[in-house]
């Protein structure tokens, strides 16, 4: 029988081929226009996280006209990310929004094109740049009401070709009861809950504004759209997955609140929007779930979404192009 090898080691090496090539992530914010899509790119640029590294934004948001990308290199640890977030313009202001999903459907494709043409050439690059998306930000509108059949349409097209986060924006406009019932409403999965697990932040962050009524019409209701957001319960890889996965879809859509302007709070610098009543932080998790939407993109389930954009998003695009290519 053989001793011990040491075969861990190669994880140490993993570690450092990883440090040493960096993270390439790329998210997508998609949404009616006015909803809060640019603010919330200054917000996640701003936000705590690496807040001392970016430069001062502090501009008035001018409105969208075309999609726009903006990459930052944010350096913690020894670990480099370079995070490229795409500020889409707002659909829904014509009169006639057939085929509003267009336009963000085709970029994602190119990129996914982009990707392909660089994995079918005979000498290829060791790094091929990855411009794809990984994860889309879907702003779904405050109405407190259920998802409009716009939103339906869009979301159902976007889950087939993307990881999609659904998120309700501009939530500082519903009460917390409004919010919960609205998300229940918008949302199918009922998940369960138990003990926390994992990395996730918001298995510990309870802030009082659970409740636990989920109608399964509902969850009829959106599994008859075909819309399954991220994180898809079919990907689950084990047991683990499915419980952190399941207090993720029980949260899901983050009630989110944007800001780009820095106050002070009892002496303490914050990003969040002044209104007549006092501040609203958006870091503050009693104010609102934009913590949750960054932790999940950034901190725990970065690579997951990256894996599956390569093994399921990006695959089904490659069989689709290869296959029409071979008719
Ligand atoms: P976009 O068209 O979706 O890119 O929306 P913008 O980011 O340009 O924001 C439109 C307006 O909504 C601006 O006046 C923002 O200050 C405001 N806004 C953005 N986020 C929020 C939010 O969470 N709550 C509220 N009340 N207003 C917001
Ligand atoms: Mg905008």
């Amino acid at each position: 029988m053989l001793g011990y090898v040491g075969i861990e080691a190669v994880l140490d090496q993993l570690k450092i081929k990883a440090m040493k090539m960096g993270f390439e992530f790329n998210i997508m914010v998609v949404g009616q226009s006015g909803l809060g899509k640019s603010t919330m790119v200054n917000t996640l640029f701003k936000s705590k996280m690496w807040k001392s590294t970016m430069p001062g934004l502090g501009v008035p948001t001018p409105q969208t006209l075309q999609l726009q990308s903006v990459t930052h290199v944010i350096e913690e640890s020894g670990v480099k990310l370079k995070l490229t977030v795409t500020d889409t313009p707002g659909f829904g202001d014509q009169i006639n929004n057939d085929k509003c999903w267009d336009p963000i459907l085709g970029y994602i494709n190119e990129q996914y094109e982009h990707y392909l043409q660089e994995e079918i050439l005979i000498t290829r690059q060791r790094h091929i740049p990855d411009t794809r998306v990984h994860c889309c930000v879907y702003f779904v509108p405050p109405t407190g009401h259920w998802l409009r059949p716009l939103d339906i349409e869009f979301l159902r097209r976007l889950c087939r070709t993307v990881n999609v986060v659904p998120v309700i924006a501009r939530a500082d406009s519903l009460t917390i009861e409004e919010r919960e019932a609205f998300r229940h409403r918008v949302i199918w999965a009922p998940g369960t809950s138990l003990g926390s697990v994992g990395v996730w932040s918001g298995g510990e962050c309870t802030g009082g504004l659970r409740s636990s009524v989920c109608g399964p019409q509902i969850q009829e209701n959106l599994k008859t759209h075909g819309i399954e957001v991220y994180p898809q319960q079919c990907f689950d890889e084990d047991i683990n997955d499915k419980i952190l996965n399941s207090k993720i879809r029980e949260r899901i859509p983050f009630a989110v609140v944007g800001a780009d302007q820095e106050h002070i709070v009892n002496g303490r610098c914050v990003l969040g929007r002044k209104t007549k009543w006092g501040i609203i932080e958006v870091e503050n998790m009693a104010h609102c779930e934009f913590p949750l939407l960054r932790d999940l993109l950034i901190r725990s389930h970065l690579q997951d979404l990256k894996d599956i954009t390569h093994n399921v998003h990006y695959e089904n695009y490659r069989i689709f192009r290869l296959n029409e290519s071979h008719v």
